[in-house]
């Protein structure tokens, strides 16, 4: 039997602790906030989306950063793994588009409450408004043997486990400290992004589409001629830019990119449509309506907010008659709509991101346990690591699924 010491009450510090103190550990929690799972209130719009139900195949392919180092880790404790422990604990799950997992409640709390209840009966200790300011290691700074509070003391322990998280909304806990804890022990941190985040754009029409949300519609990124992302699906205006389910994923693909430079987003507004049919089908309105303005006949082909911004970028007189429209004039209007252009600046801080990408380098990392190459006894779970993945559940099932390989392996 192992003392083992666990830094941050998230996610990961949670489910770590129970799994330690069922392998028979005394298993204490130092967590700075006044409660648990501070950001896992605020996850999937405060109803928690804790896993997702894909397949295996699925699992790997959500991983964005170091697919390959959660081999093991998923393949020790799965996303099926997770539900059925929920169930066992008695926390009823259902599932819903795109696999998402929730609590049938509706609500992250019940999550929450269902770790704890079980963190108790396992006799966890729980020790909160306790931030951890340090890592204490023996003499030769060979082997870890505790941790040093900001009050001054001192506590000793077999393992110290961290589960920080990351630089993203800083406000529920995650303040960076695990990255300085590996820093001051010579362990490499990647570079940090912000991603799963709203993005920033140049021109000045977008702010006037603010809170127009586009569905069915397919956003692709490009570098210059390299297409770094394409997708289909659901995304929103705002006052500075955009955001939604397609520019959250995107920014984990483009954010490296984006950090460094402008890039051009392109959104085709009729995805299903080719340039040719659509061609015919604005023929076919122009045709009915011979002697309207461009202006009174475009009202079908996009919501009427976009109306005022597409003809402008089109070039054409609003007022013009639409049997004046000349093909180029034509093709012009498609292009807006096939490729409706704007310029992505940068990605929104941390304080609005989902998850950090980048992290503790896994290559500082055993795979199968967790544990630090360079201090035995050292282990790192969750979004501390660099490794993220995108939204549908996976991050959490990351913090999971690591959670269990390091608990597992103490000893
Ligand atoms: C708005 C939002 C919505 C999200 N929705 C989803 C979702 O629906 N599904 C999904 O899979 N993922 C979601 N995520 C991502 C998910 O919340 C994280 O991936 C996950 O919480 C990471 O778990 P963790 O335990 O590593 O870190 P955290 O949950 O951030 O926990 C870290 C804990 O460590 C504590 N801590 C930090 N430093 C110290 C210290 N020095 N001493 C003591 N304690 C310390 C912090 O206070 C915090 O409680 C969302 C994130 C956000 C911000």
């Amino acid at each position: 039997m192992s003392k083992v010491l666990i830094v941050g009450g998230g996610a990961a510090g949670m489910f770590a602790s129970i799994i330690a103190a069922r392998n028979q550990h005394e298993v204490h929690v130092f967590e700075k906030n006044e409660k648990l799972g501070k950001k896992v209130y605020i996850t999937g719009k405060g109803r928690c989306n804790v896993t997702n139900a894909g397949s295996m195949e699925e699992l790997f392919s959500s991983v964005t950063t170091n697919e390959k180092f959660m081999y093991s880790a998923f393949h020790q404790f799965n996303n099926f793994d997770m539900m059925e422990f929920f169930e066992e604990i008695g926390v009823t799950l259902k599932t819903e588009r795109g696999n998402r997992v929730f609590p049938a409640s509706d609500r992250a709390n019940t999550i929450i409450q269902g770790l704890e209840n079980e963190m108790r009966k396992q006799h966890v200790q729980i020790h909160l408004h306790q931030e951890v300011s340090s890592l204490l290691y023996d003499e030769d700074m060979a082997q870890i043997s505790g941790i040093k509070l900001a009050d001054g003391r001192k506590i000793s322990g077999d393992a110290v486990v961290i589960g920080t998280g990351g630089l993203s909304y800083p406000t529920t806990g995650s303040t960076g400290d695990g990255y300085t804890f590996a820093k001051q022990r010579d362990m490499e941190v990647t570079k940090l992004y912000p991603s799963l985040v709203p993005m920033n754009t140049k021109e000045d029409y977008i702010p006037l589409l603010q809170g127009l949300s586009l569905k069915n519609v397919t956003l692709s990124i490009y570098d210059g001629d390299k297409k770094l992302y394409e997708e289909f699906g659901e995304m929103m205006f705002t006052h500075f830019g955009i955001t939604g389910p397609l520019v959250l994923t995107a920014s984990s693909y483009v954010g490296p990119v984006v950090k460094e430079k402008q890039v051009k987003g392109f959104i085709d507004l009729k995805p299903a449509v080719t340039e040719e049919q659509l061609d015919q089908r604005i023929l076919k309105i122009f045709d009915e309506n011979k002697n309207k303005q461009f202006k009174n006949v475009t009202g079908g082909l996009m919501p009427a907010k976009l109306e005022p911004v597409v003809l402008s970028l089109s070039g054409i007189h609003p007022d013009k008659k639409v049997n004046e429209i000349s093909k180029e004039e034509r093709q012009q209007f498609i292009m807006c709509m096939k490729a409706f252009p704007l310029t992505i600046t940068g990605l929104r801080d941390f304080k609005e991101a989902i998850i950090t990408k980048g992290g503790v380098s896994v290559k500082e990392i055993i795979p199968k346990t967790m544990e630090s190459k360079k201090v035995p006894g050292l282990y790192f779970i969750g979004e501390v690591l660099d490794v993220d993945a995108v939204t549908g559940g996976f991050n959490l099932q990351i913090a999971w699924s690591t959670a269990y390989a390091a608990a597992s392996h103490i000893y």
